[in-house]
């Protein structure tokens, strides 16, 4: 239960040749079903299919979960780490605040409960923090010294908060376009920090380049040739959902796609709950939530095809914008098996998302939040989210780092002379415009 943030790094020496990746037995192809030992690989030498990593799960329980330190190492028992990672030097993310969002259900005409699940509250507030802390524990593992990765923005910022708390080295590859709140914050916590010309399809392409060079032989890229790993990281967002909610699941949740691995792990989380008997097998519906100028998972699902047609993004939503997202085909999966659904919404909208989560439950959501909350809109307005049924939103960042896309948006009610005078006109004349 010793939680303790300055616990020294010793299990870190403790286990030269003899890996441990706790409940986890090797990789599998997600196509196939080839399996490969644990180790840095992420394709599949037969067929090209991506690779996940298989558990043999057994003998976990509520009580031993809830024993666990507060934070997302109370899973380890269900993630390829040793036990308790948590005693290493890294940024233990997780246990965020699951919010119960009565102003805006209300607001929304839903008659059920609303959640938010609020992950702007890890340490370098976005969802990230939680991929990363797997990612980098195998890293460890295998004898990685660097930690990379390719970003859209939030991926960086938690690459080099965490390489920075354990004294690793990182390099960070970002498209140039990124908003400041992403690029000085990350550029704040050090480490190597490269702005690529080009959108982050390009930059991903440059990392699996990267990956066969001399130059980067012991760089673990924690969304390329760790990404079994780092994707299993995801799944702490549903086993928490469920844990708070009193080890039961909700009956909808709506995620945010970029590259679709958050929304598929929610999911496989869920299903390994039921399977174990932690939670009670009720069904449940995923829905996925893009923005219109990135939607290609979004116009796969309307258009009823498999195959996810790669786009060129164009939209606020950074961290949402990849264009080529390697779980699409498994998102869609996901969402038609449970009988969600996916739809996206314009930029406008997304910050009329953003203002109405902040302005009904003081939640200031980043543009991907945005995107949830207006995607659950016109999921209710279309009819294909029932609003009486328990549901519970992702909001996966911060909004102090996408500025930006409000700036044009929102400012003072008046900017006025020190005088008593002037506030009462102004108050008066706000009132006349708002009633109520
Ligand atoms: C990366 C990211 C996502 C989506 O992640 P995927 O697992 O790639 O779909 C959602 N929200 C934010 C804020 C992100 O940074
Ligand atoms: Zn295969």
């Amino acid at each position: 239960m010793s939680t303790s943030f300055d616990a020294p790094a010793s299990s870190l020496e403790s286990k030269p040749g003899t890996p441990d990746f706790g409940p986890a037995t090797d990789l599998v192809c997600r196509e196939c079903g080839a399996s490969y030992a644990l180790g840095a690989a992420y394709a599949c030498i037969e067929c090209f299919g991506p690779l996940e990593v298989g558990y043999d799960l057994s003998g976990v329980t509520r009580e031993l979960i809830e024993s666990g330190p507060q934070n997302m190492w109370r899973y380890s028992c269900l993630l390829p780490v040793a036990s308790y990672a948590g005693d290493e030097r890294n940024l233990n993310p997780g246990l965020t605040r699951l919010v119960r969002a009565d102003n805006l259900a209300a607001a929304l005409g839903m008659t059920g409960t609303l959640w938010v699940k609020d992950d702007s509250g890890n340490p370098t507030h976005s969802f990230k923090d939680r991929v990363v802390a797997v990612a980098q524990s195998a890293a460890r593992r295998l004898g990685l010294g660097t930690i990379a990765c390719a970003s859209t923005g939030n991926l960086a910022n938690a690459v080099a908060a965490a390489a920075a708390r354990a004294g690793q080295d990182s390099v960070v590859v970002i498209p140039s376009n990124l908003e400041d709140g992403k690029v000085l914050t990350t550029a704040t916590y050090g480490g190597i920090l490269l702005a690529v010309d080009g959108n982050y399809d390009d930059v991903n392409r440059l990392c699996s380049e990267l990956i066969g060079d001399p130059l980067t032989a012991d760089w673990g890229f924690v969304n390329v040739n760790l990404r079994p790993y780092y994707a299993e990281g995801s799944k702490t967002v549903g086993y928490e959902i469920a844990e708070q909610l009193g080890w039961r699941l909700p009956d909808q949740v709506v995620a945010p796609i970029a590259s679709g691995s958050l929304l598929t792990k929610v999911d496989k989380a869920w299903r390994e709950l039921a399977k174990l008997g932690l939670v009670d097998d009720t069904p449940w519906k995923v829905y996925g939530a893009q923005a219109t100028g990135c939607s290609p998972v979004a116009q796969a699902f309307r258009d009823g095809r498999d195959v996810v047609k790669p786009v060129r993004p164009d939209t606020i939503a950074k961290s949402l914008a990849i264009g080529n997202p390697a779980d699409g085909p498994y998102a869609l999966d996901v969402v038609r098996r449970t009988g969600g659904a996916i739809e996206d919404v314009s930029d406008a909208e997304v910050v009329e998302g953003i203002r109405l989560l902040a302005e009904t439950e003081g939640i200031f959501a980043e543009t991907a939040g945005g995107v949830v909350v207006a995607n659950l809109r016109k999921l209710l307005a279309t009819g294909q989210l029932d609003g009486s049924k328990e549901t519970v939103i992702l909001n996966t960042g911060d909004g102090l780092k996408t500025l930006d896309a409000i700036a044009d948006a929102v400012g003072p009610t008046a900017t006025i002379a020190h005088d008593v005078d002037e506030v009462t006109r102004v108050i008066s004349e706000h009132h006349a415009r708002t009633p109520s």
